[in-house]
């Protein structure tokens, strides 16, 4: 793995990405709504953000896993469209 902004190979791979939350700290999420449309109960489906952060810039490369990419292209495609 090459970090995309400065080429080096120095990366700490598989970092979880935090942001703090009443309670502590959580996992950033990428989401689909099934529901985009409904005024409450909008049936979000999220899959866990982890990164690979460059030692040599500090470039952060954001990333979810294959099967949870996969999850949400199936939740996003099966999503309400009215
Ligand atoms: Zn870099």
């Amino acid at each position: 793995m090459k970090c995309v902004q400065c080429d080096s190979i120095n990366i700490v791979r598989n970092v979880q990405i935090l942001d703090l939350a009443p309670g502590g700290f959580r996992n950033l999420k990428a989401g689909v709504e099934k529901r985009p449309k409904a005024m409450i109960f909008k049936d979000m489906r999220a899959v866990d953000i982890h990164g690979n952060v460059c030692v040599e810039c500090g470039f952060v490369m954001l990333s979810v896993s294959k099967g949870g990419a996969q999850r949400l292209r199936t939740d996003k495609s099966t999503a309400e469209k009215t």
